[in-house]
């Protein structure tokens, strides 16, 4: 499948891992929106919110729980931080691959544009 989350994921396409395990690889984003912006995905090819259901809401949990120790560790658990999963054109989904944003490191406006 020509997915380039899956690319960056299986080494296809060379990318620094802030994070890897058997399930997940973080990684920062290219176009940053904040001091802090790291997209969390899974090593599996799921295509988005849309397609989580009861046999990968684990692994899709299991992204979270990377979030939130990479938050801890990157110091950003206290002042605060936002992760935002995107679904189909009106959420903004630009790749049909998964990913958790994390973003941090300043005040983040509300509601989204
Ligand atoms: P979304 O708009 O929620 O689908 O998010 C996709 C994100 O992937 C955007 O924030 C892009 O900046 C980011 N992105 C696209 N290509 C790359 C890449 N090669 N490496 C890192 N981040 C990327
Ligand atoms: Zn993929």
């Amino acid at each position: 499948m020509d997915c380039l989350f899956c690319k960056i994921a299986n080494g296809e396409i060379e990318s620094e891992f802030i994070f890897e395990d058997e399930r997940a690889v973080a990684f920062n984003d290219i176009n940053p929106q904040a001091p802090t912006h790291i997209l969390i995905i899974p090593r599996e090819h799921i295509s988005g919110p849309d397609a989580i259901d009861g046999s990968n809401s684990d692994l899709a949990g299991h992204l979270l729980v990377v979030a939130a120790k990479l938050a801890r560790d990157l110091g950003i658990d206290e002042s605060g931080y936002r992760i935002v999963f995107n679904n189909g054109l009106d959420g903004g989904q630009t790749v049909d691959h998964i990913h958790l944003h994390l973003i941090g490191g300043r005040r983040l406006g509300w509601p989204p544009g």
